[in-house]
């Protein structure tokens, strides 16, 4: 007879409850930066990265914090049809602009099985879908969920290996996998692929990086990326988290600032937009 420790017990009784309950720290509607047209966007808790500069940074922890802090709320548990009734009150916006719905994070993957379970449905509703990932997550998983959208839009944080582990936490390698499979996939009937960066100075803003990350992407056969320019909008999140911001001297970057980083990109045949 097969013994069942308790961690393997509580295991068994959590892939259960994340199939049909998704932890979710916010809902924002009417969102444009996330995909084409007006969008509803589902942002999940729990990421394996611990990115410096997140502007998220109370979605990273697995189950988030049950206090109400400073301009941060606590993250809710949902079921599937709850998630989707809301997603449902703004179908005739999706059909006027083009939109749809967008999962992002936190790390989406890091819930998969509700994931998968959320896209399906709005999949039948003919609802647009978009998946915002790291990339950070098993292959076989992150395959399934990216063939269930229409968009996926991969971040892309550092080209370099050692420099990727410093400034996230986490190696490229499952990354890179995710992302050269996504290319495949992509091409010609898989989802549509942007790839974004966002740009942090000191960390990835200087013209060798642009010229490595063009050269990463074009050898994917990746033809466009979108520029995020580095900001401060969670830097206040920290203070209520009692957790230090690296970032708090860094200047905040706009697109005027990156018009030579854009046009290393496009020197590489890589079309770059902010
Ligand atoms: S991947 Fe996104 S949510 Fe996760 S730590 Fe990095 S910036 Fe934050």
């Amino acid at each position: 007879m097969k013994i069942f420790t308790n961690e393997m017990i509580f295991s068994i009784i959590e892939k259960r409850m994340m199939k049909n309950t998704g932890l979710i720290f916010n809902v924002q509607k009417f969102s444009i930066h996330d995909g084409p047209g007006i969008r509803t966007t589902v942002f999940f808790q729990g990421c394996p990265l611990r990115c410096k500069w997140c502007s998220n940074p109370e979605s990273q922890e697995k189950y988030g914090k049950t206090a109400v802090l400073e301009g941060i709320q606590p993250a809710k548990a949902y079921s599937v049809d709850e998630i989707m009734a809301i997603c449902l009150e703004d179908g005739p916006f999706y059909a006027e602009s083009g939109g749809g719905v967008t999962l992002s994070g936190g790390e989406v993957l890091f819930q998969g099985e509700f994931a998968a379970d959320l896209l399906a449905r709005l999949g039948e509703k003919h609802i647009h879908r978009a998946l915002e990932t790291s990339g950070c997550a098993d292959p076989a998983l992150f395959k399934r969920l990216a063939a269930l959208a229409e968009l996926v839009l991969f971040d892309v944080k550092h080209h370099n290996r050692e420099l990727h582990i410093k400034g996230t936490g986490v190696d490229t390698t499952v990354i890179l996998e995710n992302l050269r499979s996504l290319a495949a996939l992509s091409a010609p009937a898989g989802p549509a692929v942007l790839p974004r960066i966002p740009v942090i100075p000191g960390y990835n803003d200087g013209p060798a990086d642009a010229a490595a990350f063009a050269g990463l992407l074009a050898s994917l056969g990746l033809k466009t990326v979108q520029l995020l320019p580095f900001h401060q909008f969670g830097r206040k999140k920290y203070d209520a988290l009692g957790r230090v911001y690296e970032y708090s001297g860094s200047p905040i970057l706009h697109p005027e600032d990156l018009e030579q980083y854009r046009g290393i990109f496009i020197t590489h045949g890589i079309e770059a937009f902010f």
